[in-house]
């Protein structure tokens, strides 16, 4: 994966906050659902919120009610090119008993054009 320089469309920064990779343009961590600082004001921030492109819903419940399972959960991304461009072990663990994990996967899409470059310094 080739990353974007720092201003272009898709350029990543770390989170202050959790240390994910996320969008430069970000006003709000997709990840930890912190506010940014840095890079917007009170318009921009109505412009920069994502949409919800796709989501997705699950529960993970063992096979036979009560035996004991373990689980990991993996997102991969692929390009047109059905090329995989990124991997990612999200969680692993075990359920005993009847437990289960609910999930939801989303992928959030925002506007470029609505993106507020950096403060120049
Ligand atoms: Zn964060």
């Amino acid at each position: 994966m080739i990353a974007a320089r720092p201003g272009q469309l898709g350029s990543t920064r770390a989170c202050p906050h959790c240390k994910a990779t996320i969008l430069e343009s970000a006003v709000v961590c997709p990840g930890c659902r912190h506010h940014l600082r840095f890079g917007g004001n009170a318009d921009s921030l109505v412009a920069q919120t994502p949409q919800v492109a796709w989501q997705i819903e699950g529960t993970l419940q063992p096979e036979g009610g009560a035996r004991d399972a373990e689980y990991c959960i993996v997102i991969v991304v692929h390009d047109e090119k059905n090329q995989e461009i990124a991997r990612q072990v999200v969680n692993v663990g075990a359920l005993k008993g009847h437990q289960q994990r609910r999930f939801t996967l989303s992928v959030e899409t925002s506007d470029p054009a609505a993106t507020v470059p950096p403060r120049q310094r």
